[in-house]
């Protein structure tokens, strides 16, 4: 590992991640002067109501998002595969940036030991070092490695955002030294994959001020 930058307590992490993803708060990543997730391709999703965000970016980068409702989009990315919001200072949108923008953390790679796929982030993600929370940390590991061991419940071709994430949302049934219950694993992941609820994926992003 080279450098090591510190990621925080685990378990208040996990708590703001968790809130982060029921729509009740952002992520607050200490992002230093890493741009990584804004330059790796990656397509930002923008819902129907985020129209402050769509309001600041000019209608010829958006397209209709494949699979979810009319009015979801998304935002590409130059041919470089920087976000075309991106300057050499940072998100040039930042106070306007969208949700998947501001609930992207890096740091969910780091928790659960699933490689990121895009290279530019997988050696940001490296640095990260969190603190305490052991057994937090133990469960949401246990629960990716038990997603990866059943790819009948998340194929393991899956965006390496979305198993990552999965793990963090079904880890509470890895507490302790029972066995997970298999239907509960399965009916939660279900739960996430309702389709009347499109969420913001992780895209790109940039959760924290660094300009
Ligand atoms: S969230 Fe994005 S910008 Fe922030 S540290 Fe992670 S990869 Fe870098
Ligand atoms: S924070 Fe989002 S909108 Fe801003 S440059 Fe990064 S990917 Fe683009």
């Amino acid at each position: 590992m080279g450098s090591v930058t510190e990621a925080g307590d685990f378990t208040t992490w996990l708590r703001a991640m968790l809130a982060a993803l029921r729509g009740d708060g952002e992520s607050d990543v200490p992002c230093g002067s890493c741009t990584a997730c804004c330059r790796s391709a990656q397509f930002v999703h923008i819902g129907p109501d985020e129209k402050d965000t769509l309001a600041h970016i000019p209608s010829q980068l958006l397209f209709a998002a494949p699979g979810l409702p009319r009015g979801h989009l998304v935002m590409g990315y130059d041919e470089r595969g920087c976000c075309p919001m991106l300057r050499d200072e940072g998100c040039s949108i930042y106070a306007h940036r969208p949700q998947a923008c501001r609930v992207y953390d890096c740091r969910v790679f780091a928790a659960t030991g699933v490689i990121p796929d895009q290279p530019l982030v997988a050696d940001r993600v490296e640095q990260w070092v969190f603190r305490a929370g052991d057994d937090e940390r133990r469960a949401v590991r246990a629960a990716a490695s038990f997603l990866a061991d059943h790819p009948e419940l998340l194929p393991t071709d899956a965006p390496a955002a979305q198993r990552a994430l999965a793990a963090i949302k079904v880890h509470d049934l890895f507490r302790g030294d029972t066995a997970p219950v298999m239907d509960d694993v399965r009916r939660r992941l279900r739960a996430m994959r309702d389709p009347s609820r499109p969420r913001p994926q992780p895209g790109p992003g940039q959760s924290s001020p660094r300009r």
